[in-house]
């Protein structure tokens, strides 16, 4: 792959903002360079647009190098920039296997980026040849999400591969939510794939959506593109901080994926039972797709019982289907008691 080939011209001419902090190298006590206001308070200097100390944690923990990853304001940030890096409006072209996350689509529109949508099979796993077929001279980027949302599975691992070697352009990887799956995923595939690049985030897992922490690893000639057109100041200096306060103590994290697995099952187990669920989709998420009878009347149930869940009946191959996400135990139990009483009012 020639990356200064897949790059937009003008990406590749542009001479990023370089800001005040970046001309200066070296130790000083005092800061006139950038018309803060000079009265201490936690804020009152810009972010590192680094985000350096965040970078070398995230690194040690995923055990990568610094200089492939990228922080950005949620993963939807790093989206937007690699639209904006790779992609010529009203020109070039992606491919979004279907059914997966919507953001893919709606930030390639707002950049008028033309998109293809092959169709996931039944178990909503990839056909290579399928993608492949769609791809053309101008196709830049392919999008897959694994475990994929919203159908909760990881795509399989050969399938990816195939597209790996015969794309010519960048494969990203969105792995929101692979902590739950227990698996491994792309991350030590880094360096055999160059036009691979894997997103992560803060927001599922780690419990801190609130925070935008999105993660972009790839190539560093990749990261380096991305890096050049980001907003200086991306991520602010409170979310960089408390981001690395709890990458520093991943116990939180295990014991919240922990408690989603086994609520997970049990949740599984027991959407089984009810009569008018027709299949519960296998899931390596922190949430499950479910298949009824009348899934817009159940979805209705449950806001009328003060219970929130996602709709998903109108999506290609989701048809009749509603995602949940696996709440806390007593999130767990409102639910499954509301939606037991769906069956009784059916029946009445
Ligand atoms: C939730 C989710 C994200 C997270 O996006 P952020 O902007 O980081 O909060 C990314 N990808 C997928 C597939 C998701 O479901």
């Amino acid at each position: 792959m020639n990356l200064s080939q897949l790059v937009r011209k003008n990406i590749l001419a542009l001479k990023p903002y370089s800001t005040a902090r970046d001309d200066f190298k070296g130790m000083a006590q005092v800061f006139l360079d950038a018309n803060e206001n000079p009265f201490p308070s936690a804020f009152n200097r810009y972010p590192d647009p680094h985000q350096k100390a965040l970078k070398e944690k995230i690194a040690e923990l995923k055990q990568v190098r610094s200089e492939q990853i990228i922080v950005g304001n949620g993963s939807d940030e790093i989206i937007d920039l690699l639209f904006r890096a790779f992609c010529e409006p009203g020109v070039e072209n992606v491919v979004i296997p279907q059914p997966t996350y919507g953001m893919y689509l709606v930030s390639a529109q707002i950049n008028e980026i033309a998109t293809r949508h092959p169709l996931l099979n039944e178990q909503f796993q990839l056909e290579p040849s399928k993608v492949l077929a769609e791809v053309d001279t101008n196709t830049k980027l392919i999008f897959l999400c694994s475990p994929n949302n919203p159908s909760g599975n990881l795509l399989n691992r050969n399938d990816i591969k195939t597209i790996l070697n015969e794309f010519q352009g960048i494969v990203i990887v969105d792995e929101a939510y692979i902590d739950f799956s227990q698996t491994e995923g792309w991350l030590s595939e880094l360096g055999n794939y160059s036009n691979l690049f894997v997103i992560q985030t803060l927001s599922k897992a780690w419990g801190l959506a609130g925070l935008r922490i999105g993660i972009g690893f790839g190539s560093s000639e990749i990261i380096n593109v991305l890096s050049k057109i980001k907003p200086p100041y991306n991520v602010n200096t409170a979310s960089q901080l408390e981001a690395l306060a709890a990458l520093n103590n991943t116990s939180v994290r295990d014991e919240c994926v922990n408690t989603s697995l086994v609520e997970r099952e049990k949740l599984q187990k027991a959407l089984q039972t009810l009569p008018y669920v027709e299949a519960v989709f296998p899931s390596d998420a922190n949430f499950l797709l479910v298949k009824m009878s009348d899934a817009f009347g159940c979805y209705q149930h449950l806001i009328s019982n003060g219970i929130v869940v996602r709709d998903r009946s109108k999506v290609i191959r989701c048809e009749d289907c509603l995602r949940i996400s696996i709440g806390t135990p007593d999130d767990n139990s409102q639910l499954l008691n509301s939606l037991k009483k769906f069956t009784a009012d059916k029946q009445k």
